[in-house]
């Protein structure tokens, strides 16, 4: 007999919209079905986003409103704390213990955004101080855009969702989203929670069904005012490309570096470094990938490093003690273990790993590299990290600078002039000095260069992307 699993319909309008096909959602580490899902057809994204603009228009919430909706969504959620962390455990296959970071960080996201909403303000502009505006006031407000289209990855469904979803609200949008396909129940978790805490019908709605289709029908509404995506950058290109005049908010790939220089805290460094290389099975877009480290410390970096890494625990998601995780499906895991076989041909050196089982891929460290590698010039988003050797800093910053990415990077040292220099040379969005470019609070601005993407989230930053600056200008007579 087949299990009865829950059915995630579309939402629109407040409404659980029926459609004709529906897909699976399965438990990435038994494979068991966990879920259904709807692919929905072009009509429902029409309809979605026709609701989209009358909730905008309608314009029901103020802004002390949409505050405490946001607010009660964190304490909701706070509450729930054990079926979501279960629900990403399984749909994702993340251990217990990523579960319980994302699940912080999106009620963190929550509480901020809904802070940030009550601060949303223009400035004074001064016409006054050019001849022939002396009897003129100026200043600007900032007004919602109208509806966001929202496109998510699989990889932090919960946390990437609520950094949509929450300043977008926030700022007085309202929303048509669509999630991964292989992650879409954390969405509906949130939606769930929305209406509790006092969302009206028409602020949020879910489309599934697949990038290529659903996301396509979504770029294609004119009536969207913005996009706002996270995923990798071969689809990011294609949505800049097709969302024509609109603004798009992109958050894409990277393939993180991380210095280590020759007076570093070996230790720490090493710590850092191994725990998150390998967290959420390295799928993560500033997780650890490539470790430079200054040649006079290199050994002994990499004794540490390795120590550390051979003692996490592989396998069951849902074994509290289990450090590394399934990859998302096993497609990936073979891509990984070929990525890694491809460079050990060309002459890599592989220190540990290499071994999948299933979608389970064993964290894996590489050296003796070169740059054309796909371990080393791609983002690999698997457990895999390659450690460079360097002799002098600019070697290493001209390394980092290499990457066709731009997001994070890590430096760890005691200098703090070189800590200095490495941030203003480093072309990335953000550099992590004594800690790993893993390193992210929510309330930061968040967003890479070249193909990591365009634009910041962070709520604040969120709602500066999501919200048009208006000039007013009062003729005093
Ligand atoms: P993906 O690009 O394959 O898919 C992301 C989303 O886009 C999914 O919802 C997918 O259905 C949709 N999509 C696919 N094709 C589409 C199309 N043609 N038009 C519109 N939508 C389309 O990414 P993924 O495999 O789910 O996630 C992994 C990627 O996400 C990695 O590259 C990772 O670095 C990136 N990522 C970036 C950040 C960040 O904040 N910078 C965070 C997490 C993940």
């Amino acid at each position: 007999m087949t299990k009865e699993v829950p059915v995630y319909h579309l939402f629109i309008d407040g409404e659980w919209v029926e459609t004709e096909e529906y897909t699976e959602v399965h438990d990435k580490y038994t494979g068991e079905s966990i879920a259904k899902i709807a692919k929905a057809k072009k009509e429902h994204v029409t309809l979605a986003v026709t609701a989209a603009q009358k909730a905008f228009k309608e314009n029901k919430l103020t802004a002390y409103e949409r505050y405490e909706i946001l607010l009660k969504t964190a304490e909701l959620m706070e509450q729930r704390r054990e079926m979501l962390e279960h629900s990403l455990v399984q749909e994702v296959g993340k251990t217990v213990k990523d579960a319980r970071g994302e699940l912080d960080r999106a009620i963190s996201t929550f509480r901020i955004s809904a802070e940030e909403g009550k601060r949303i303000a223009g400035e004074m502009v001064p016409l006054q101080g050019v001849p022939g505006s002396e009897n003129r006031l100026g200043f600007t407000i900032r007004v919602p855009k109208g509806v966001i289209g929202a496109i998510t990855p699989f990889n932090y469904p919960l946390l990437l969702g609520a950094h949509k979803i929450a300043p977008a609200l926030a700022a007085g949008n309202t929303v048509v989203l669509k999630p991964a396909t292989v992650t879409p129940i954390a969405s509906f978790h949130l939606l769930n929670l929305l209406h509790e805490a006092g969302l009206p019908k028409g602020y949020l709605q879910i489309i599934t069904g697949s990038g290529n289709k659903v996301g396509d029908w979504l770029l294609s509404d004119e009536r969207i005012a913005m996009y706002t995506f996270t995923g990798s950058s071969e689809v990011g290109a294609a949505i800049k490309a097709k969302s024509g005049m609109r603004p798009v908010a992109l958050e894409l790939g990277n393939n993180s570096p991380n210095i280590v220089h020759e007076d570093a805290d070996l230790l720490l460094a090493a710590e850092q470094t191994a725990h998150r290389s390998f967290h959420n099975a390295g799928q993560a877009c500033i997780a650890v990938q490539l470790i430079y480290v200054h040649e006079k410390v290199a050994y002994d970096f990499m004794d540490l490093y390795l120590n550390i890494v051979k003692q996490l625990k592989v396998g069951d998601p849902k074994d509290v003690e289990t450090d590394v995780g399934p990859m998302i499906d096993e497609r990936e895991a073979r891509r990984s273990e070929e990525w890694v076989q491809e460079a050990v041909a060309a002459g890599a050196t592989l220190l540990l790993g290499g071994k999948r089982d299933g979608a389970l891929f064993y964290p894996t460290v590489l050296t003796n590299v070169t740059h054309e590698m796909k371990v080393v010039c791609r983002e690999v988003f698997a457990p895999i990290v390659t450690i460079i050797q360097y002799s002098n800093i600019d070697e290493a910053i001209h390394l980092a600078n290499k990457s066709d990415y731009g997001l994070q990077a890590g430096i760890f040292t005691k200098d703090m002039n070189l800590a200095l220099k490495a941030s203003r040379e480093l072309e990335y969005g953000g550099v992590i000095v004594n800690d790993v470019s893993t390193y992210r609070n929510d309330v930061m601005p968040y967003g890479g260069v070249k193909k990591s993407g365009l634009g910041k989230e962070g709520p604040r930053y969120a709602i500066e992307e999501m919200t048009e600056v208006r000039m007013v200008v009062l003729n005093l007579g």
